[in-house]
């Protein structure tokens, strides 16, 4: 327990490492639990998606459906990506749990797309890992075929980082990835360094604005200068822009009338188990708000 080693630390005096590394031996094990569990959690069956609606402004339906991993721990309840998603990263282990959030997400669209909801696109996040695996190519063309899913629909994000990590050695496979029909966004856009002329080196479709300045957004401060710039420029270099993380009424407003083309966040709606959808898809396909 943290706490204790603290109090024990401090009754000893300026003994800071004592401290330090108790929590660091905390930290591991604590780590170490995740990872072995993780390692156990695909044959199990313990992970699902969740899907949160993108909303198209001009048209005032949702064109979409960005796919969000759960894990369903057998202790600790339902887990957030941020829980246990770097874990998977560092230990390789997201080849492999991507590879089945891809085929769920395009069966799960190809389903929404049989019950008349056709074209609606799926999106699924891809980490740097997966990109940079031999095979993700032919899971991504495998996993269209199997699910018969236009490749129109499907499309991958990619995080700014992941994209310019390894300077332009990534274009290839994105081109590959453009020639099987997919297409490609920008994840968590702002986060990084990077400009958007620099981006468009790189064969993508659409920037996805980090929810962190969204959520900020007031009319006249600065994360609305900071959003609406980047709409106008991604408009010029022919860059659809999504904005995630919108949470209330002043937002939205705010980026209908900036222009922005498609809205993601729980003001509009949360992300929802498949169940949900249905129901969502047949009585509520436009926006009320
Ligand atoms: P992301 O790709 O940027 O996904 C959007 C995140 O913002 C989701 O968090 C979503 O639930 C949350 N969000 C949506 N609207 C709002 C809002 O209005 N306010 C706030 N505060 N948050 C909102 P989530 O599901 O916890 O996922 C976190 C990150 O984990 C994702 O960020 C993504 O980078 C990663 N992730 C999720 N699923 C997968 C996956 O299947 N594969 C990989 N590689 N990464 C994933
Ligand atoms: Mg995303
Ligand atoms: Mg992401
Ligand atoms: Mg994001």
């Amino acid at each position: 327990n943290a706490d204790i080693s603290m109090y024990q630390a401090k009754e000893k005096g300026r003994n800071n490492y004592q401290f330090f590394s108790e929590e660091m031996n905390q930290l591991a094990l604590a780590r170490q639990v995740i990872e072995s569990n993780l390692r156990q959690a695909m044959v199990r069956n313990e992970f699902f998606l969740v899907y949160q609606p993108l909303f198209d402004i001009a048209s005032r339906t949702i064109i979409g459906f960005e796919a969000l991993i759960r894990w369903h721990h057998p202790q600790h309840g339902d887990m957030l990506p941020p829980q246990f998603i770097n874990i998977a990263e560092e230990t390789g282990m997201i080849v492999a749990i991507g590879e089945w959030v891809l085929r769920t997400a395009c069966r799960q669209a190809r389903q929404w797309h049989n019950g008349g909801s056709n074209g609606l696109r799926i999106s699924v996040n891809v980490s740097a890992s997966q990109l940079k695996h031999d095979s993700f190519l032919d899971i991504v063309a495998s996993a269209l075929k199997e699910s018969d899913l236009p490749p129109g629909c499907l499309e991958l994000e990619l995080n700014e980082s992941t994209i310019i990590e390894q300077g332009e050695k990534n274009i290839p496979i994105l081109k590959k990835l453009k020639k099987l029909g997919v297409s490609l966004a920008v994840d968590d856009f702002g986060t990084g360094y990077s400009s958007l002329s620099y981006l468009k080196h790189f064969p993508i479709d659409r920037v996805k604005i980090d929810g962190t300045f969204v959520r900020d957004i007031t009319p006249g401060g600065d994360n609305a200068a900071i959003a609406e710039a980047i709409i106008f420029m991604a408009h010029s270099l022919k860059l659809n822009v999504v904005a995630e993380g919108v949470e209330q009424e002043k937002q939205y407003s705010f980026l209908h009338n900036s222009k922005c083309d498609e809205l993601q966040g729980f003001f509009m709606c949360h992300p929802l188990l498949p169940e949900d959808i249905i129901p969502l898809l047949r009585t509520y396909t436009t926006l009320t708000h």
